[in-house]
């Protein structure tokens, strides 16, 4: 045995996250006699199964929609589902209760709070920021948001925001961890400065919420949103949600004011009137299969401070550089996440040459990352699954394929 591999047993032994695995469907157990099991590293793309997940799912359909039918708008509480799921969501990302609701997806949570935030913003100010290095889908929202709203769009590296803000700034969308490289970006000293300026921050947290503190009520973030599907575990296409801050909810004026966030929805009024609070971030009939399915998988997060994750992310990050130092060949991949602890998120992005096709052999070795054009090799740390030993094992397997 390598010192490495005797460490990643050690390290396994003392994790106290390590029994969270077991609430996990994932192919084996961990550890070095399991080599030739399967490493789950794409949790920041797909979260893995909870275990509690199918069954939960099997009594919505067969009993709440088989047996209740209608009833379970009120029985099963279907129609308060966005809110209190959200509820269990805030304090993830740092949140007390009553201000984050959950729907639609990302992309469209994205068109709401930017669209929300100029509105906001008022007349005078004419400009939006963006994340230059966004993921796609929030620079095409927010394009079309600009242009319906009649502002300019700027694309801005997340670094130079501060120099960029001024008086004509309506609302900045940034995005917390850079999906390509995982770079985290300073969300409290960025939002601070955002705010000097006399404009609003609009947060995606894709790729931040369940590995990280996001700290929303405690740094002042105005606006925020972010998937349920990465590493919050909640299923492919699980709904995302919208976080507005408590003393902007009233100001909000959704650009999709749809019957769901009416004051009074069943009323059936023709004109609009928005329910205050969270409800406003609704729109239409909420996808109540997908969104139970998360309310059971969030349940994995009972007692799971996420500082413990934070930890054991940074942890399983650093001992993953530390093996790919040791077994794969100098100069053979460039490593573009960062190594300071504060600028990094829970994932490990590989610069490397041929990447897509290394992936596909790794793939086929059972070690599960992803590939990022054109060049971008990614794995995703989820603590709630990964152990250590996974991590050696991913890196030793990476060194051969490129061996
Ligand atoms: C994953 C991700 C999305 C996904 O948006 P969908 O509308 O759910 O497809 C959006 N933004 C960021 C930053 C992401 O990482």
């Amino acid at each position: 045995m390598s010192e490495l591999t005797v460490r990643a047993a050690k390290l396994d032994a003392v994790d106290e996250l390590a029994v969270k695995r077991a609430e996990f469907v994932l192919d084996a157990a961990s550890g070095h006699a399991a080599d030739a099991a399967g490493v789950y590293l794409d949790g920041n793309s797909l979260g893995a199964l909870p275990a509690v997940v199918p069954g939960r799912v099997e009594d919505v359909v067969r009993r709440q929609w088989g047996e209740l039918r209608i009833q379970s708008w009120e029985e099963s509480g279907w129609w308060a589902a966005p809110e209190r799921i959200g509820d269990r969501i805030a304090p993830l990302v740092g949140a007390a209760p009553g201000q984050v609701v959950v729907g639609d997806s990302t992309s469209v949570n994205v068109f709401k709070a930017l669209v929300g935030a100029v509105r906001m913003a008022g007349d005078g100010r004419d400009e939006v920021l963006v994340d230059a290095t966004t993921f796609p889908t929030d620079g095409y929202i927010a394009e079309s948001a600009a242009r319906m709203t009649g502002r300019t769009l700027r694309p801005v590296a997340p670094a130079e925001v501060p120099g960029a803000l001024g008086d004509r700034t309506a609302a900045v969308l940034l995005n917390h961890v850079d999906y390509r490289t995982g770079r985290l970006h300073d969300l409290p000293a960025l939002t601070a400065a955002v705010h000097e300026a006399g404009a609003l921050t609009v947060w995606d947290l894709c790729h931040s919420a369940g590995a990280l503190p996001v700290g929303l009520d405690e740094h002042g973030v105005d606006l925020a949103v972010g998937c349920t599907y990465k590493y919050l575990n909640g299923g492919p296409g699980a709904p995302a949600y919208l976080y507005v801050r408590r003393e902007l909810q009233d100001r909000f004026d959704s650009p999709l004011p749809g019957w769901n966030s009416h004051a009074e929805p069943f009323g059936m009024r023709s004109g609009y009137e928005p329910a205050s609070g969270a409800p406003r971030g609704r729109v239409g009939t909420p996808d109540i299969l997908s969104m139970l399915a998360l309310e059971a998988a969030l349940e994995v997060w009972e007692g799971v401070p996420v500082e413990a994750v934070r930890a054991k992310s940074l942890a399983l990050t650093d001992f993953f550089l530390e093996c790919v130092a040791e077994y794969v060949p100098e100069g053979r991949v460039e490593c573009l996440t960062p190594v300071a602890h504060a600028e990094r998120g829970s994932q490990i992005a590989l610069r490397c040459d041929d990447a897509g096709e290394v992936m596909k052999r790794l793939i086929e070795r059972g070690v599960v990352g992803d590939y990022r054009a054109p060049d971008v090799l990614r794995f995703g740390f989820t603590p709630l699954y990964v152990g250590f030993a996974d991590v050696e094992r991913a890196a030793r397997v990476l060194a051969r394929t490129l061996g």
